[in-house]
């Protein structure tokens, strides 16, 4: 039995159903974990259609005390939600306490927003007023490479406007989602916040579900493209946040020693298991073998080992299917490259790959046209900032880019060509709750975080009288 359980109608229960949780540096056996069956999602959707209305016509200031709340009891409880998710998700302790932490800033400040009315005309003819109204019960499905930190991507906006939920961890990280589940559980009122688990599906049924109002997804394009096309049968409204193929683009005018540690992290940070990573590194001829050797020296000296270890940098992949798929890349990238660091995956258990670079390889390669999602970096040689620019814009993807440069004007110009939701200059994978984040073409619809981001909570409502 484990003491993990699932969150219906304000009551930590059981699921009908169990599955195994495991701990990817080790491949074993963390727990049965409560896995919910169909009757059991459709209950925790009954229960927040039920406390929809009491929680709408809650004062929105009455909302704000009870998400900062949370925001405090995640802190009080950082420790421990950190170990649970270093030891189903991998990630180095560290990086860990750095997500919990990042989870209850962005309670905080997406908790201290708000939604006023906005006159749009007051004159002799009309007084016209904008109201946010929430939309109902809103689902929300979460993936596996940060699985608290994208919860407080939508949790503290879609409550604080008045909505009712329905979460869903990924079937692999669910258990540091039913701790913050159990911690939460006695804040909100009965109803407001379910949390139940899959093993892949129920996603579906939530997509569908008619008394789901609107679906707040992060994943795969693949997984994205399914989610809308089911919405459709509903009107769901939709938030999509999805895959990426991140180009790097650095210029000829960098120090390599300078820009390398930046790139590195931001290519290998989670081990690459981050939407907006660099996925591909676009050097200039000029820059490009030093560059190269200043990665390799980073490369050579990044930890990799179980993230409950203190020293590790890089844990493992988190999944198998993921580590299957980025073993196959890494064949690939032999076949199509010149591999300069790592290049296998590790004699040991659990799910680890080493830091690979691959040097001379082009598109037309899977490394560099696909979305690795590992520690697997192809540098992708240049000459002309013309031809890189289409080349970085040559993917479905659009998510994230980055310029490196010592000339930030320069950098500039190039980065609002790129067809992208975010574009770093001299950085990558800087993130705050008050920056708007969503993805360009393939890469996603709609915005997360900011005001942007809690408008997508909501209906606007337009009240059209006569003049006072
Ligand atoms: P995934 O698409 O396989 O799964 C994501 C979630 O969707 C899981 O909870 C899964 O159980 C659920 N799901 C599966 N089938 C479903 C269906 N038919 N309908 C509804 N939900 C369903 O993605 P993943 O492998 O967990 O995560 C990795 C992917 O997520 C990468 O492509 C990555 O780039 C992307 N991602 C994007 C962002 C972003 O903000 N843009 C952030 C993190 C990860």
């Amino acid at each position: 039995m484990s003491d993990y359980n699932l969150l219906i109608d304000g009551k930590m229960v059981p699921g009908d159903l169990t599955m195994p949780v495991l701990n990817p540096a080790t491949e074993e056996v963390l727990v049965q974990c409560p896995r919910a069956s169909k009757q059991q999602l459709d209950q925790a959707v009954a229960a927040a259609k039920a406390a929809f209305p009491a929680w709408a016509a809650t004062p929105i200031e009455e909302r704000r005390k009870l998400v900062i709340k949370i925001a405090e009891a995640i802190e009080a409880n950082g420790n421990d939600l950190a170990r649970v998710l270093t030891s189903e998700q991998g990630k180095p302790l560290a990086d860990a306490t750095g997500e919990v932490m990042g989870m209850a800033a962005f309670f905080r400040y997406l908790g201290s927003l708000d939604l006023p009315m906005r006159v749009v005309e007051d004159s002799g003819d009309r007084r016209v007023e904008a109201y946010r109204r929430p939309l109902g019960v809103v689902g929300a499905i979460i993936p596996w490479n940060y699985p608290l930190l994208i919860l407080s991507f939508k949790l503290p906006s879609a409550l604080l406007a008045g909505n009712t939920l329905v979460v869903k961890p990924a079937p692999t990280t669910p258990l540091s989602t039913l701790r913050f589940a159990e911690l939460v559980q006695d804040i909100l009122p009965k109803g407001v916040l379910n949390v139940i688990t899959d093993a892949n599906d129920l996603g579906d049924h939530m997509t569908k579900h008619p008394d789901i109002r609107k679906i707040s997804f992060t994943g795969s394009t693949a997984t994205g493209q399914k989610v809308m096309a089911s919405a459709a049968q509903t009107l769901k409204r939709i938030t999509l946040e999805l895959g990426g193929n991140d180009a790097g683009i650095v210029l000829d005018d960098v120090d390599p020693k300078k820009v390398a540690p930046g790139i590195f992290e931001g290519a290998f940070q989670n081990s690459g298991q981050v939407c907006l990573a660099i996925k591909r590194l676009y050097v200039h001829e000029s820059v490009y073998d030093e560059l190269c050797n200043e990665l390799v020296a980073i490369a050579k000296n990044t930890v990799v080992d179980d993230g409950s270890k203190q020293g590790t940098k890089l844990g493992p992949l988190q999944n198998k299917m993921q580590y299957e798929k980025v073993k196959a890349l890494l064949e690939d990238a032999h076949k199509n490259g010149k591999v300069i660091a790592g290049g296998s995956a590790m004699d040991r258990p659990g799910y680890f790959i080493e830091p690979t670079l691959v040097r001379d390889i082009k598109e037309g390669s899977r490394l560099v046209d696909e979305e690795q999602f590992g520690p697997v970096l192809p540098i992708i040689k240049y000459s002309d900032n013309e031809d890189v620019i289409r080349r970085a814009n040559a993917t479905n993807y659009g998510l994230g880019a980055s310029v490196w440069s010592s000339d930030t004007a320069r950098a500039h110009k190039i980065a609002s060509r790129i067809e992208a939701g975010t574009v770093w200059i001299n950085k990558h994978l800087d993130m705050a709750p008050n920056i708007p984040f969503g993805g360009a073409k393939h890469s996603g619809i709609g915005t997360e975080f900011a005001e942007e981001g809690l408008a997508e909570f909501t209906q606007l409502q337009i009240i059209n009288a006569p003049p006072a």
